[in-house]
């Protein structure tokens, strides 16, 4: 396929996320024009398994008719009407059914664009319920090293990509950092346990230094996706909540990549953490990626507190054009439905252990420092000098050359700076996982034949 007419449009028109500015204008980047089941297909006509589901999103594959003829058929009837004054009952539907698949009494879906707004509107609800509460100083919010919660000011301002303050400006006054929670990075002589310990005592200590007067809340991914897979200790999650809970700071769990599957549930928060969150954020899987749209899920108990009888004539003014969208729902809704025809979640509950014994298979190759994962996913952090007390955190081009090499054998990844990251579609088989294996191993071995 020709595409030169394509790729002068892209450099000239399309800014991208996380646009470098040294190459804009002059990228060369892979077009993806096809799809099915776990595949895409660049402007080559190569046919490449997909690692990442997309962007962590595409759940049940590609090209399916199911969920494209519900967009249509939505599009047709009704593509969209303003969810303000009015309402549709494809959103209803979906909403609905969000709720009846969520921990407890997680009942209150507000839908939101994508994950990042769903993460805003989170924080301005948990800030708008503590001013009803007459709590008005209650309002940090405490993060991680290493989160990522969005692209927005606010779910910026509560997210740690170490390399934004260098360029963008961020607000400071929101949120409160602790440090890395990567096992990987602990003192060489200290054991799991003593750093389980020593990070649960760091949110007690923060809450405590900040005053639980003004902590309104911690928001977790459960494991840290964008910031390369991170999974913290065993029993951390629980750990945190149990604190947040006892010092009146509220839980808010960012799923927006692990819901909707990608750890065997609808949901991780419960059915692998053990934790029920106040709020829960989630995007991406809701609609297995073919429509844009999220959702910030509210307890009864919060909304208790500012409804009915505490109402006091205050309307929560927050909200988008396209909050419950009916095409999107009618997207989710029919994804939804395969998950559940095809028993996709049981599907990955049987092939986790296959990926992860894989994915640790990789550990002892070369430039491989760390393979981690849960679920169905997995990260390689890579060095070329692989010693543990090195800087394991440079090398940046590392990761983009590895997924090059694998493009090459058919297989497509997310670098990201000196690691790289699988997240396949949940309807991946045992022998696509091993093809998917077998190519990042050659590849990692080619790359390592050419250092430089
Ligand atoms: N929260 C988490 C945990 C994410 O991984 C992301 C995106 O990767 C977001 C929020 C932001 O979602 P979106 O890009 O849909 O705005």
């Amino acid at each position: 396929m020709d595409n030169t007419a394509a790729k002068n449009w892209d450099n000239d028109h399309f800014m991208h996320p996380w646009e470098g500015m040294d190459s804009l204008g002059n990228n060369d980047r892979t077009f993806v024009e096809a799809s099915d089941g776990v595949y895409v297909t660049n402007d080559k006509g190569d046919r490449l398994i997909d690692g990442p589901a997309g962007m962590w999103c595409v759940q049940v594959g590609y090209g399916r008719d199911e969920i494209a003829d519900a967009m249509a058929e939505q599009a047709r009837k009704l593509a969209y009407f303003s969810p303000f004054n009015n309402t549709n009952s494809v959103a209803s539907e979906f909403a609905r059914e969000i709720a009846k698949r969520t921990p407890g009494d997680l009942n209150h879906v507000f839908f939101t664009t994508g994950g990042s707004t769903a993460v805003d509107t989170a924080i301005r609800f948990v800030h708008f319920r503590n001013n009803m509460l007459g709590q008005r100083n209650k309002k940090k919010i405490i993060s991680r090293e290493k989160a990522y919660h969005g692209s927005t000011y606010l779910s910026a301002a509560v997210s740690a990509k170490e390399r934004d303050p260098l360029w963008l400006d961020k607000l400071t006054n929101i949120a409160h950092f602790l440090p890395n929670v990567n096992p990987l990075m602990r003192r060489a002589d200290q054991s799991i346990d003593a750093f389980l310990e020593e990070k649960v005592a760091d949110l007690e200590s923060a809450i405590l230094e900040l005053g639980p007067e003004n902590v309104a809340a911690y928001i977790a991914e459960p494991v840290l996706a964008s910031g390369g897979v991170i999974v913290p200790p065993a029993g951390y999650q629980k750990r945190c909540i149990d604190i947040c809970h006892k010092h009146d700071v509220l839980y808010i769990s960012d799923e927006v990549v692990t819901a909707f599957g990608r750890m065997g549930h609808w949901f991780a928060s419960k059915e692998v953490f053990d934790i029920q969150p106040d709020i829960i954020t989630c995007a991406k899987g809701l609609t297995s990626g073919y429509a844009p749209m999220g959702a910030a899920i509210f307890s009864e108990r919060l909304i208790a507190d500012v409804s009915g009888q505490h109402g006091n004539g205050a309307v929560f003014s927050n909200g988008f054009t396209y909050s419950g969208h009916p095409v999107s729902a009618a997207a989710g809704l029919a994804s939804m439905r395969i998950i559940e025809k095809e028993g996709i979640l049981e599907h990955v509950r049987t092939i986790i252990p296959h990926f992860q014994d894989r994915l640790q298979g990789l550990a002892d190759l070369p430039l491989v420092v760390d393979a981690r994962g849960m679920g169905l996913m997995g990260c390689i952090q890579c060095a070329y000098d692989k010693k543990r007390d090195s800087d394991l955190e440079r090398d940046y081009e590392l990761g983009a050359r590895i997924d090059a090499a694998c493009q090459e054998r058919g297989l497509i990844l997310r670098p990201m700076i000196n690691m790289c990251v699988m997240s396949p579609p949940l309807v991946i088989t045992s022998n696509q996982i091993d093809r998917m294996f077998d190519i990042l191993e050659d590849a990692i071995r080619a790359v390592d034949s050419t250092r430089g």
